[in-house]
């Protein structure tokens, strides 16, 4: 069997290869290594192999998890967050990939001010505008983005998205240009940051490189098949 470390180094020289065939610096990517449904000694194979930025998609999961490894691991939620789940886990979570509501995003704002917390965050839009997914249409965001940007606890750092499952990598190319084009777009019209984009997993992390990812969430590459679980 492949190890974690020979996995994590693989993905690695992929992630080098795209950003270099895209003009990219490597250092622009961060590469999340997702470990929801794995134990913590899988995780640790990771630590040891040097990798310390990881991800969960659930809250509960993640704070029996995050608690086992070493302390100086950064954490990242990448999940739907439930509203009555913000308070646990705003203190665990560095980043927010998918907040996917202004609703959800008042809730945040409002615990984090009693919190005392500051949450990162990123946007997810449902770029398919699949019935099924999470996350703002394109249209939505614009109309909403003026009382998400109010929300004066929160630094909205960019955009997510999770294109729909396809056969072929090359499928997911124009979702995340899409992602990166309205990114570019709601810079100019609104006169914010926006720098991150989170996009590409275990099926298309190269292309969402050479497409201008600067966060990458890759699970099952790195650490194996996940067992079945109803939904994430
Ligand atoms: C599970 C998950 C991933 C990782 O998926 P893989 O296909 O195993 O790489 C990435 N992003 C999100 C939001 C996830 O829930």
């Amino acid at each position: 069997m492949v190890s974690i470390a020979e996995n994590l180094e693989r993905v690695r020289e992929q992630i080098t290869q795209a950003a270099a065939k895209a003009g990219r610096a490597v250092n622009e990517i961060e590469l999340v290594a997702i470990t929801k449904t794995h134990p913590a000694e899988k995780v640790r194979e990771a630590v040891e192999a040097g990798h310390t930025v990881f991800g969960e998609s659930r809250v509960q999961e993640a704070r029996a998890k995050i608690p086992e490894l070493p302390s100086n691991l950064r954490w990242h939620f990448v999940g739907h967050l439930q509203k009555n789940k913000i308070r646990h886990a705003l203190p665990l979570f560095e980043l927010f990939h998918g907040v996917d509501s202004l609703a959800l995003a008042q809730e945040m704002n409002r615990i984090a001010a009693e919190d005392g917390e500051r949450p990162r965050l990123l946007l997810e839009v449902n770029v398919a505008g699949e019935g099924s997914k999470f996350g703002f249409s394109a249209e939505t965001l614009r109309a909403e983005i003026g009382s998400l940007l109010a929300l004066s606890r929160l630094s909205i750092e960019g955009l997510m998205c999770i294109p729909p499952l396809a056969e072929e990598a090359e499928a997911s190319r124009k979702f995340f240009v899409q992602l990166r084009e309205l990114r570019n777009s709601l810079e100019k019209e609104f006169a914010v940051k926006l720098p991150q984009l989170s996009m590409g997993m275990t099926q298309d992390y190269w292309i969402a490189v050479e497409e201008g990812a600067t966060l990458v969430r890759v699970g099952t590459a790195i650490f194996g098949e996940r067992p079945k679980r109803q939904k994430d």
